[in-house]
């Protein structure tokens, strides 16, 4: 808990207060923010900034519900009726005792599981968990949202949940979705400067920011006032959703096939009991109702729960430490079936550290030099003519290109660490680099321009403008203008150009010819196709400051600047990716903001461009009707200038074509289709809150190359669930019939007690299951094309190998129980039982299971082939579990509470060479299908394309 949770909240009417009434209460300077050590005071007194979790089920509501399943509660009435008839034989209740144990351990360890994994699964959410930018000492800092205190100066934008409650000092077109605290879906514009009466509503309140709530669209600058449990949604911290831990797809089909074992055994019990009655009459009751209650035992795989649960979080385990956080516990299974993955291009295959290449301006073609942030470098002009710091006067088309990427510009540039750091948007801290380079900084121009609103960027406009007060006209920053006011815009060159009337040459604003604009869409180009990312640049002297929300008609009749060309390298892990995604049969797709030249060329470089392949722009997919789309888009493999609606599009055409997509998003209007897509795949670094949320699972380094091992450890945690599947219920199925075959031959007594049963399914099943689950990779599970995620878990054979298995394993259990019988009957040794042809019958059970493990660990490999050590875990549960089995029948006390006999030297080899007959019949199938189908099939696997 909190500290402040505890305390008793008193409530403030934060609203009614003016911005300088609330500074002065939280006692913090706007222009420096809180000093650290004021921030550690009052971490200790408010306590970390973090909702207690009230909501989700109660621990005892956990543990009941593990009894709502229905194969425990069969086995629950199993042991009532086998404790009542062994009261009535006068007998202690020994198979009870051990089922209700039984029930309570699975119970306890279901209850234990689902905790740890909603834990677990907490605690790697908050891996991914919200940093907040925040002003301290007067830097800007990106910290923890726990670490954020009362008298915080927070920055938000568009995309950021809102970490603490707080008032607003400074807003531009600030919309906020508070559907987490008011229900309403509508997002509410935000005012700063108004002070509200008290009685004012919760979503009335417009100059507040609340907790949890979203940032739809704008940028703000706000105190906090409160955190964790003070917040508005602490208040109403029952509401808040706990970790979602839902079943996946598999866990609900071995849900369903619980019922149907459970309705099947249970009319199974009825036709014994009912039928063998009738024909035997009531003497032979008892004994038909023991057998029944063994093969009611028998057919369910008792250890398969736990089983599935420990996979899945290993897997999860697994895929943390390749980079890949999963959010939701579907996603780990279904991850293997990924047949396309569509992926954004900045910062997932390209690096997103930008450095500016080459500047051209209407009378200018610059080269700049230089690497990384560090504002280093030359300007080289026409001959390679160098543009020295005290020259920029010299080029005014150039000085006002700069301080426009100066000012239309939230990045901060930092010396950090003996180090050159960005904080914000790398492409907006390249600018600042470029300028640097030339001495050109903001703080130079903070008093004399500075800005008083803006009209910000978004990835539909691609672009945003800034408005700025020009303090002094007469000093004349912009040497041409006297106007009160100006406006820099920057973004996409095509779509500023097309804002432009006017152009900047030399000192003189011009109006802009047609000959002139096809110039720069040319130049435009030419970087474009170099793989560069361009932005135009454009200002606008104003006569007024323009209202808010006027976009459209403030940035028009713009004065064209210039572009600025930067190179954003490929990752170069991204082109291996790319070929193993190809091989795997995963058609990787680029989908970006960016030029189409650009993206071309970023995608011919890394392999994710064919020969044939189309580039669709976003302008085209407008106009496109989505039944046309549906048709294109198997052949598109770069989507350029598309906005995020765009991409929604996209995921349902590929849907609809019968692919199963994995999507990347970072942006805030990207949460729809991240939602749509099978994977949504939100960036850990560049992300949005609000993405994030809206995933399946976060790239924790943005990088394209960890989705392609996301899907590679998805294959191998769907592969090893099949595994061990089809060698648990095999099992099942061949006891089921060995104890079914015992009365039809005529032989008196059950073979196996419940006692018995349930040691093989939990032990000598459960311990090689776990390690079977552990198994590594196959060498092919890339190179083979992936499975489909509709598929049934028995499909490719599956099933029709558990009833195989179950037969032969039956058939081979069941001789050795005819032989075994007429052995110890007519053998008889002294001091031993003959009724010991049933442990027998249990040893061979039990180690048949052992040989089945360790041939079962490969599909196409023969045992032989393969490495031992490999998978270690797999003969280390094979001998531990014998060494188990052995106690069982050599231990006294052991062998009194399961009901075992002492078995001679000889009999227990032959219930060795009857077990072995199992691993070869395994082993021979490999053989025969290699044979037959060479590597088309296996016994357990169709390997075709979905
Ligand atoms: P991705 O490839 O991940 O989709 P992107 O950066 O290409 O990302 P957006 O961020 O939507 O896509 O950018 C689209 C276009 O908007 C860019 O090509 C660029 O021209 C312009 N742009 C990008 N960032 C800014 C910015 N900070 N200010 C102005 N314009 C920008």
């Amino acid at each position: 808990m909190s500290a402040n949770s505890s305390r008793q909240n008193t409530p403030v009417p934060w609203h009614t207060f003016d911005i300088d009434t609330t500074l002065e209460k939280l006692q913090v300077d706007p222009a420096t923010g809180l000093s650290a050590a004021e921030v550690l005071e009052r971490l200790q007194q408010y306590g970390p900034n973090e909702l207690e979790e009230t909501g989700g089920r109660s621990p005892w509501i956990i543990l009941l519900d593990q009894f709502k399943n229905i194969m425990l509660l069969m086995l629950i009435a199993v042991a009532f009726i086998s404790g009542f008839l062994a009261l009535q034989q006068g007998e202690f209740p020994k198979d009870a005792v051990a089922i209700m144990l039984i029930v309570i351990l699975n119970g306890v360890l279901g209850y234990l599981q689902e905790t740890r994994a909603e834990k677990a699964l907490a605690a790697l959410k908050s891996l991914a968990s919200p940093l907040v930018r925040v002003l301290r000492d007067g830097k800007l800092l990106e910290v923890a949202s726990t670490d954020v205190v009362p008298g915080d100066i927070m920055f938000l934008e568009a995309g950021v949940q809102v970490a603490a409650d707080g008032r607003l000092i400074e807003e531009s077109n600030l919309q906020v979705r508070e559907s987490a605290l008011t229900g309403e879906a509508q997002a509410v514009e935000k005012d700063a400067p108004i002070d509200l009466p008290e009685n004012t509503s919760l979503g009335d309140r417009l100059n507040l920011v609340f907790c949890g709530t979203e940032v739809v669209k704008g940028r703000a600058k706000a105190i906090v006032i409160g955190t964790g449990m003070r917040t508005e949604l602490g208040k109403i911290a029952t509401l808040i959703q706990g970790v979602e831990s839902e079943d996946t797809p598999l866990q609900q089909r071995m849900t369903q096939l619980g019922n149907v074992l459970v309705t099947g055994s249970l009319i199974l019990v009825a036709i014994v009991v009912i039928g063998g009655t009738l024909v035997q009459g009531m003497s032979a009751f008892n004994h038909l109702l023991e057998i029944s209650l063994s093969m009611a035992v028998a057919i369910v795989p008792e250890g398969l729960p736990a089983v599935i649960t420990v996979t899945l979080a290993l897997g999860t385990q697994r895929m943390v430490k390749r980079h890949a956080l999963i959010r939701k516990l579907p996603a780990v299974e279904t991850l293997g079936s990924v047949t396309t993955i569509c992926s954004d291009k900045t910062g997932t295959l390209t690096q997103n550290k930008m450095v500016v290449q080459g500047v051209e301006t209407p009378s200018h073609s610059l080269t700049v030099t230089g690497e990384g942030y560090e504002p280093t470098g030359d300007f080289l002009g026409a001959n390679q003519t160098k543009i020295g710091v005290g020259e920029l006067g010299e080029y005014p088309e150039l000085e006002t290109l700069l301080l426009s990427c100066v000012q239309c510009n939230d990045a901060v540039l930092q010396y950090e660490n003996n180090d050159w750091a960005i904080v914000g948007d790398p492409t907006e801290g390249a600018l600042l680099v470029l300028a640097g380079k030339l001495e050109f900084t903001g703080d130079r121009l903070s008093s004399q321009l500075p800005r008083i609103s803006e009209f910000p960027f978004s990835s539909e406009r691609k672009r945003m403008s800034v408005i700025c007060q020009v303090s002094n006209p007469e000093s004349k920053v912009l040497s041409q203008d006297s106007t009160p006011f100006v406006m820099f815009t920057k973004g996409s060159p095509e779509l500023t150009l097309d804002c432009c009337s006017q152009v900047l040459i030399g000192n003189q604003i011009q109006p802009l010819s047609e000959a002139q604009r096809q110039q720069v869409l040319d130049r435009n180009n030419d970087l474009a196709a170099r793989g560069l990312r361009v932005l135009g640049f454009a200002y606008k002297p104003l006569r007024e400051e323009p209202p808010e929300s006027s976009e459209d008609q403030t940035e028009q009749e713009l004065v064209w600047l210039g572009m600025v060309g930067m190179l954003d390298a490929p990752r170069p892990e991204v082109r291996e990716a790319v070929v193993k995604c190809r091989r795997a049969g995963i058609r990787p797709i680029m989908i970006t903001g960016d030029h189409q030249l650009t993206a071309i060329a970023i995608a011919q470089d890394l392999g994710i461009a064919q020969e044939g392949d189309r580039v669709l722009i976003g302008q085209e997919l407008e106009e496109m009707p989505q039944e046309e789309l549906e048709r294109e888009v198997d052949h598109v493999s770069v989507y350029a200038r598309v906005s995020p609606e765009h991409k929604l599009r996209i995921v349902q055409a590929l849907q609809k074509r019968g692919k199963f997509v994995a999507m990347t998003g970072d942006g805030v209007n990207d949460a729809p289709a991240l939602k749509q897509a099978d994977i949504g795949i939100a960036m850990g670094i560049t992300g949005t809150d609000v993405s994030k949320e809206a995933s399946d699972m976060v790239l924790l380094d943005d990088n394209f190359a960890t989705i392609v091992a996301a899907t590679e450890e998805g294959r191998v945690v769907y592969t090893n669930i099949r595994r061990f599947i089809k060698y648990i219920l095999g099992s099942n199925i061949g006891e089921l019939l060995t104890i079914a075959a015992a009365p039809l031959l005529g032989l008196p007594g059950v073979p196996l007690t419940p006692l018995q049963i349930l040691w093989m399914n939990l032990v000598t099943d459960g311990f090689p299951a776990l390690a079977l689950a552990v198994e590594p990779p196959e060498p092919d599970v890339m190179n083979r094309p992936p499975f489909s995620p509709r598929e049934n878990i028995f499909a490719r054979g599956l099933g029709l190998y558990m009833v195989r298995i179950g037969i032969v394993f039956a058939i081979i259990s069941i001789a050795l129980m005819m032989w075994a019988y007429s052995y110890t009957h007519e053998v008889l040794v002294d001091g031993l039982s003959p009724d010991r042809w049933k442990t027998m019958v249990f040893t061979t059970l039990c180690i048949a299971q052992m040989g089945h493990a360790i041939a079962v660990r490969s599909n196409t490999q023969l045992t032989i082939q393969l490495n031992p050590l490999s998978n270690p875990f797999v003969f280390g549960a094979v001998i531990i579990t014998t060494i188990l089995q052995l106690l069982l029948i050599y231990v006294q006390p052991l062998r009194a509470f399961f009901g075992t006999h002492w078995l001679t030297p000889t009999e227990l080899a032959i219930c060795l060479g009857f077990s072995s007959l199992l691993f070869i019949w395994v082993e021979m199938e490999k053989v025969f299908f290699r044979v037959f189908y060479g590597k088309k099939k296996t016994p357990t696997g169709v390997l075709t394309p979905v």
